[in-house]
């Protein structure tokens, strides 16, 4: 698409006014013992768990 008009200062402001942070999407976690919230397709942070068994050791050692 060519370029027919400047972007004004105002415009360009209203169009990035409605790009916004949105809420990261959660799972619940597979590990039945935990059930917390958690990123899909990553082990849980908090118990380490992905798809029915423990990849990373727990946080805090
Ligand atoms: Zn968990």
């Amino acid at each position: 698409m060519a370029m027919q008009h400047r972007t004004s200062r105002s415009r360009a402001r209203h169009r990035r006014a409605h790009w916004k942070a949105s809420a990261p999407t959660l799972t619940t976690c597979t590990n039945p013992a935990c059930g917390k919230p958690t990123l899909p397709h990553r082990a849980c942070q908090h118990c380490g768990f992905y798809r029915g068994r423990e990849v990373l050791p727990p946080t805090g050692r």
